[in-house]
């Protein structure tokens, strides 16, 4: 692991001398936020973690230009589903019940070229397994020009010749999910003998690639952290020789997690925020907990307002992990879906969905997302919370 010095961090920062036109509260809080993480040298790419861009790259560019410089700016993450098919079968999938004709490649690359052009300057590939896409490495090329690209993967079908087409094509992230430090467990969980061992193989792969920021997705059931077994299963990461943990939660997205018992209490929240930060001091892995990263204390919850998911069929929703369509690309344009969803979602400090849970399962009907006419249903029923810190500052 090659730790990038503080002289081509700066560099990087005074490589981009628009930020000094941004408010100073806001510059504050973005140089606080950094120094709680030890910057890596990727390949040439200098990596905070994976939900930002490298902050020598023209996606960060774009990061400070089009967003904090402007207050009414659109998205800038993304999450696409490049396909519905996975071999693996997870207990807690939010894909799997989706029905519907997959977006081709044509029209998945004008998407992103209109997410482009609307701000998007951080692009995740999802599915399914989003490595079935047989275009994924030409998609990808496509993503890279002005955006950070990032893969997730169970790492079923990687070849190290398509780990090397994806680095060419400007893949700078990838996250291979692993549920459990056991072997048993995680593959009873992915419903998939060989999942533990395939998820470990890709690792090998993509270290052998070298040049790509190497991360495990790590879901954490809410009967893990109730126990204190994260402090175990990080320790279990870091024999991996990764870069990043993505750590997360369980969300609520399936109809059998909507009761309350399996949403994380704010407590348990704080807790893994700890573990990060500690973590993180002791710099030998970067530990990325999405809670912290989307909590109150820091960008709270960007769903439908700079986050954006489109599943492989074209709907468009604000979180991955929501089951709700404000409408499908095949249908209408993505400014015109996104401009009447941004309107519903002011940005909070709270997770949208472990708060909504209930309404989901008021407004749920059995179809996977939910209609348009089901989502505005349940929007007329939520109540944000204040916005979280970081957008205090910027909207202020
Ligand atoms: S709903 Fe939760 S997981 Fe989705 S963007 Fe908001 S904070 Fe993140």
């Amino acid at each position: 692991m090659k730790r990038a010095s503080t002289f081509d961090v700066a560099r990087a920062l005074l490589a981009v001398p628009q930020s000094l036109l941004v408010r100073p509260s806001t510059n504050w809080f973005l140089t606080q936020y950094i120094r709680k993480f030890r910057v890596m040298d990727v390949g040439g790419n200098l990596i905070l973690h994976s939900h930002l861009p490298p902050l020598n790259s023209k996606a960060y560019k774009r990061f400070v230009t089009e967003h904090l410089l402007s207050k009414d700016a659109g998205p800038s993450h993304v999450q696409i589903g490049l396909t519905n098919a996975c071999p693996q079968n997870c207990e807690y999938c939010y894909s799997k019940d989706k029905k519907g004709k997959v977006m081709d490649t044509g029209r998945i690359i004008d998407l992103m070229r209109n997410l482009k052009q609307m701000g998007v300057f951080w692009i995740g590939f999802t599915g399914g397994e989003p490595l079935l896409n047989k275009d994924i490495a030409r998609i990808t090329e496509e993503a890279s020009t002005d955006c950070a690209v990032k893969l997730f993967t169970t790492g079923c079908t990687l070849t190290p010749q398509l780990a090397r087409d994806l680095k060419n094509a400007g893949l700078y992230s990838v996250s291979v999910s692993l549920d459990h430090w056991n072997e048993t467990e995680h593959d009873a969980v992915r419903r998939y003998p060989g999942a533990f061992k395939t998820a470990l193989r890709a690792l090998e792969i993509f270290k052998e690639v070298g040049g790509i920021h190497i991360g495990v997705s790590a879901v954490l059931s809410r009967h893990m952290i109730q126990r204190h077994q994260a402090d175990e299963y990080l320790g279990f990461l870091m024999t991996l020789g990764i870069h990043e943990v993505w750590l997360s939660e369980a969300k609520p997205s399936i109809p059998d997690m909507w009761q309350h018992a399996s949403v994380i209490s704010e407590e348990e929240r704080t807790e893994l925020c700890t573990l990060q930060d500690r973590y993180n001091k002791e710099g030998r892995i970067t530990v990325n907990y999405l809670g912290h990263f989307e909590g109150k204390e820091h960008f709270g919850c960007a769903a439908g307002h700079k986050m954006v998911y489109v599943d492989a069929c074209g709907n468009v929703s604000p979180c991955v992990f929501l089951p709700m369509s404000f409408g499908n690309v095949n249908e209408r344009s993505i400014r015109e879906i996104y401009t009447a969803m941004k309107k519903r979602f002011p940005t909070e400090s709270r997770c949208f969905i472990n708060e909504n849970s209930p309404l989901l399962h008021k407004h749920y009907h059995g179809q996977s997302p939910m209609s348009e006419q089901d989502t505005v249903a349940l929007m007329e029923e939520v109540r944000f919370a204040p916005m979280a810190r970081f957008f205090k500052l910027h909207y202020s």
